[in-house]
């Protein structure tokens, strides 16, 4: 077994130099609550560089424009930041939906991301708004990939998370099912971003996560809402929809059949939310029917 040499910088260009001066490979951690809680330990040899003590790696900035979430920043600052949570509701609820606050404390974004776990539950939101990742890599060099681009295992370091202003719609949802409350692996877990005015739907992003190995837009359901009015009419057909995107995603796997049941709850659940609506109201019980 090869030895693991652990490394710690203060800095951006202290880390940049360690890419330069190591020849083999390299691991990062940061909250460490997959690597060693989930125990997907690091391998056997290389350098080990913990990302936690590097100055700037955790930030948000929300103020305007596009939002820039660091790195490092951890999963209980996403959910805890207001000025992140106006712009985008849905990020800071699925943050605070992630694991309990032992876990949100250490965890962070940007190991959510390289993890790629199939339901991790800050992709969706992510791949909904169109997240881009400012990467750097071996050569020390900074690259930006949008997050479907992005394939973990290839040695970049996520710098920072980048939300385009232009990809940022007024509403937004996130609800996911899980086993059990505050500490839950998603079941099935989904982000909506929309616009909505006058009782009326116009642009919509979808996008769900543990339907496969990655988050899946889901563009049928899109299309149900998209231009629609919000009557139980359109979230029946919104609800076909989402069924139909589960046969699709997954046919003949053991939970399809309570996958497609499950997902018109949490669908209804999604679009309530973003509205602010109660999802007891007449008009969603209509749909349910
Ligand atoms: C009990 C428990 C409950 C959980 N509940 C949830 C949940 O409800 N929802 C959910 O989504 N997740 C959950 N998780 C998973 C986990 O907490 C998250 O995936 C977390 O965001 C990982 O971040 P981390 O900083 O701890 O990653 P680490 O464990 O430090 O690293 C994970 C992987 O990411 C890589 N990595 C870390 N940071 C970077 C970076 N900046 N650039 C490139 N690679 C990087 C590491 O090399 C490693 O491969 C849970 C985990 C546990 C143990």
């Amino acid at each position: 077994m090869g030895e693991v040499s652990v490394a710690a910088p203060a800095h951006m260009a202290e880390l940049r130099a360690l890419f330069a001066a190591t020849e083999g490979p390299i691991t990062f951690i940061a909250g460490g609550t997959d690597m060693l809680i989930a125990r997907r330990l690091p391998p056997a040899g290389g350098l080990l560089i913990d990302l936690s003590r590097i100055a700037g790696m955790g930030f948000i900035s929300s103020d305007g424009g596009d939002i820039r979430v660091g790195g490092a920043t951890t999963v209980a600052a996403i959910a805890a930041d207001d000025g992140l949570r106006a712009r985008l509701p849905a990020l800071a609820e699925a943050a605070a939906q992630c694991g309990s606050v032992q876990i949100r404390n250490r965890a962070t974004v940007g190991g959510n991301i390289a993890n790629a776990a199939p339901a991790a539950d800050l992709l969706p939101v992510l791949v909904a708004a169109g997240a881009r990742l400012e990467c750097i890599g071996r050569d020390g060099a900074s690259r930006e990939l949008a997050i479907y681009d992005y394939t973990p295992g290839h040695g970049y370091l996520i710098a920072q998370v980048i939300l385009p202003g232009s990809g940022l719609l007024p509403y937004s949802a996130f609800v996911k099912l899980g086993p059990r409350q505050d500490l839950s692996i998603s079941r099935l877990n989904i982000a909506l971003l929309a616009e909505f005015r006058d009782g009326h739907f116009g642009c919509v992003r979808i996008a769900a996560g543990a339907l496969g190995p990655r988050p899946l837009r889901l563009p049928l359901a899109e299309v149900a809402l998209a231009g629609k009015d919000l009557c139980s009419a359109t979230l029946r057909d919104f609800l076909s929809a989402l069924t139909a995107e589960v046969d699709a995603a997954i046919p003949g796997r053991n939970s399809q059949a309570y996958k497609r049941h499950a997902i018109t709850g949490l669908g209804l659940d999604l679009v309530a939310q973003a509205l602010g609506l109660s999802p007891r109201e007449r008009l969603f019980e209509d749909a349910a029917r």
